[in-house]
């Protein structure tokens, strides 16, 4: 059994719940293959249903095969169709429900009619939890009220699901009576509009285009809380966790799913193959949290070298966002999460590389004359007859060869009287031609994950005819500054007192680079404060740049308080400029805590942040292209760090900024990017080559 699209719906019994999102109000969300959208709020059924109509109508005309999916029961214990209503058909008792339902945003009656089922029950019950201020006849407000109304309190489904509630109870938490008697009417109207395309499991074969299928999603409980992110509503992860899982199964697993006995109760999908699911949806899970040991590196007296300190990074971050499908302009800066394939050849058709005239080539040495056929072929208006031999044919760049011809002559070459041409030979047979495909194969993986889109791959996958591709979300980076001297730009400052110039500069790297930048603006040299602007900062980034207060000094509280959390690695990397870089994990988001002082964090940032941040994207660790070329200055540099000047390239030589103190912010504008010299000792002479890394090679 195969569908394309699976939307997951986690319904709801009560009344609207507002425009901002809260839990117990509709989530709805739609996966295909593996990967799902953001789940969608709805505030109240009205919406909801217009919200899946709509879906459901748009899927249908694009011709996927769905399968929603609604977490209520579909039917009563068995007997109570023929009780209530001299029928088992379980369609026949949606309309009914239906029938006496009303539902508007602010009211219902569903607590009226459940008392006026109970009526036609001997006894008291089956319906109980009146959760209303007034006493409604036949509604006991308890469960242990009822007697005597012959009814089994629980669905066979509902026997074998753990903790599952019965049908019955209408309020009181984890109450899912009200859900059934307000969701079915929703479904026996999609069911009436989608009629004949649609099919409701377990009690119709499921081989319409629409499916629909009862859910529960506690059958994932445990993946869904172990994946939930911070600040994420769980009803609005589970939904995308089941749709998830269930897109990603094979189609002989839901089949299984799906397979059970004919039955007029319903059944909860899953039921039986709770591994199966559970498995399902832990492989669907966003990437595990990093270890909390990652930046631990065993640290001596002695200054680990730049190329061991990035060595570390790179085997120990991994990607820690999850994917999403996007639309193709959406995807420029992003990385692929799974390889492309052309949609179709690029040439579609063979075609016309020139304005010129076609005919079946070779054409020999000496004049070749050719009758021009009545007609002629343009880009996207091509000519659909024959070119019979000895004929040519009028044709324009981009068009379609016609049957008949393989060759083109360049129009400015040939004499024509409009009833033929002439030309002087030789043209090889399939000059000025493009052949179907010669560009791109159909099928053909054109880009591969972890590709970073370019501009050019744009343009090259929508020649592809690709609509949609597969990235890794935006990377969310937090920027943080610290100290108690900084004040902001364009505000008042004494004169102990320091512009913010670290926040803007990295929130601007940061955005060049691509990721979605969280300012989290600056915090004073006081731990509880910085503490509290982590906690939140970690419920919205996926890292977090820090600068000043890396050290180990009194006022270092970004190194004390990771040091706090166990994870704290304190590296002493042999580079000028640098001081230590504080990294560790603070609620499993990782810290990058780069120095306070200007030059030294953006050159931190360049060095370490950059490929870092690019493998946590889901991308690969990016060694900056680099050239050597010959030095404008003199220089001595001792052995053992690795150095960087600030350097720009003038008139085929590379010039360094004259001074090398690090607090020299105006020597970063000055420069367009760095000059490395490596751990050794050196004395660079005018005219020397040196490394020269421009800044766009590290992305910016
Ligand atoms: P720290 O690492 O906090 O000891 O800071 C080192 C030096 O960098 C000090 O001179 C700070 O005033 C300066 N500094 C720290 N943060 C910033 C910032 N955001 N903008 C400009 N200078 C800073
Ligand atoms: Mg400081």
């Amino acid at each position: 059994m195969t569908f394309d699209t699976f939307l997951m719906v986690d319904w709801s019994g009560g009344n609207d719940r507002g425009p901002t999102p809260k839990k117990d109000a509709i989530w709805v969300c739609a996966a295909r293959g593996g990967l799902a959208d953001e789940p969608v709020y709805m505030r109240n059924r009205q919406v909801a249903e217009d919200w899946i109509f709509e879906f459901l109508k748009t899927e249908k005309a694009a011709g996927r095969r769905v399968l929603a999916g609604f977490d209520f029961a579909f039917g009563y214990p068995a007997g109570f169709g023929s009780a209530l209503i001299d029928s088992d058909d379980p369609f026949a008792l949606w309309q009914w429900i239906t029938d006496r339902i009303e539902d508007s945003p602010k009211a219902n009656n569903r607590f009226d009619v459940a008392g006026a089922i109970n009526a036609h029950f001997g006894g008291i019950g089956p319906f109980w939890g009146n959760g209303l201020g007034r006493d409604i006849a036949h509604l006991p407000r308890k469960g242990l009220d009822r007697r005597d109304h012959g009814m089994r309190e629980k669905r066979a489904a509902e026997e074998r699901a753990k903790g599952a509630f019965p049908v019955w109870q209408l309020s009181g938490a984890g109450a899912v009576g009200s859900q059934v008697l307000m969701g079915l009417p929703t479904l026996n109207r999609l069911r009436q509009a989608f009629l004949p395309d649609l099919a409701v499991w377990p009690f119709e074969p499921l081989d319409k285009p629409i499916a629909i299928v009862e859910i529960w999603p506690s059958l994932i409980a445990k993946a869904v809380a172990a994946t939930v992110p911070a600040g994420r509503i769980k009803d609005a992860h589970q939904v995308l966790l089941l749709a998830q899982a269930l897109s990603a199964l094979p189609s002989d697993q839901l089949s299984q799913l799906l397979d059970v006995a004919p039955t007029s109760e319903g059944s909860i999908l899953g039921l039986g193959h709770e591994a199966m699911l559970a498995e399902a949806a832990s492989t669907q899970l966003a990437p595990p949290p990093l270890k909390n040991d990652c930046f631990a590196m065993p640290q001596g007296a002695h200054w680990t070298p730049v190329a061991e300190a990035q060595e570390h990074l790179r085997a120990h971050l991994r990607c820690v966002v999850a994917k999403e499908v996007l639309s193709l302009n959406q995807a420029s800066g992003r990385v692929l999460a799974q390889d492309v394939l052309a949609q179709r050849a690029h040439p579609p058709a063979p075609n016309s590389a020139v304005d010129g005239y076609g005919f079946a080539g070779p054409a020999p040495n000496g004049v070749n004359r050719f009758a021009l056929v009545d007609g002629r072929s343009a880009a996207g208006d091509p000519f659909n007859g024959d070119v019979p031999s000895g004929y040519a044919i009028r044709i324009l760049t981009g068009a379609n060869l016609p049957r008949g011809v393989d060759t083109v002559v360049l129009q400015e070459d040939v004499s024509t009287n409009g009833h033929e041409i002439s030309f002087h030979g030789p043209l090889k047979r399939g000059a000025n031609a493009r052949a179907a495909g010669e560009d791109m194969q159909h099928g053909q993986a054109i880009l591969h994950a972890p590709r970073l889109v370019t501009p050019a791959d744009t343009g090259m996958l929508a020649a592809a005819g690709i609509g949609e591709v597969t990235a890794y979300k935006r990377l969310r980076v937090g920027v943080l500054s610290t100290g108690d001297e900084l004040r902001e730009a364009g505000q008042v400052a004494t004169a102990g007192q320091i512009y913010d110039a670290n926040r803007p500069m990295l929130c601007a790297m940061t955005a060049r680079w691509g990721y979605d930048v969280v300012d989290l603006g600056r915090a004073p040299d006081d731990r509880p404060t910085i503490k509290a602007i982590l906690d939140d900062a970690t419920t919205r980034c996926d890292v977090i740049l820090t600068s000043g207060g890396a050290s180990a000094g009194d006022e270092d509280h970004m190194s004390a308080l990771l040091e706090g959390t166990g994870s704290l690695a304190l590296w002493r990397i042999a580079m000028k400029p640098g001081r230590p870089l504080a990294l560790g994990l603070w609620n499993n988001t990782p810290v990058f805590g780069l120095p306070g002082n200007p030059v030294a964090a953006m050159v931190c940032a360049l060095i370490f942040a950059h490929p870092a941040l690019r493998v946590m994207a889901g991308g690969t660790w990016a060694v900056p292209e680099s050239y050597m070329l010959p030095a404008a200055f003199n220089k001595n540099k001792k052995e053992g760090r690795r150095e960087y000047l600030r350097a720009r390239y003038v008139d085929g030589q590379v010039e360094a900024f004259p001074s090398e103190g690090s607090g020299r912010v105006s020597g970063l504008s000055w420069a367009t990017g760095l000059v490395e010299l490596d751990d050794k000792a050196r004395t660079v002479a005018s005219g020397d080559l040196v490394r020269f890394i421009p800044f766009a090679n590290y992305g910016l």
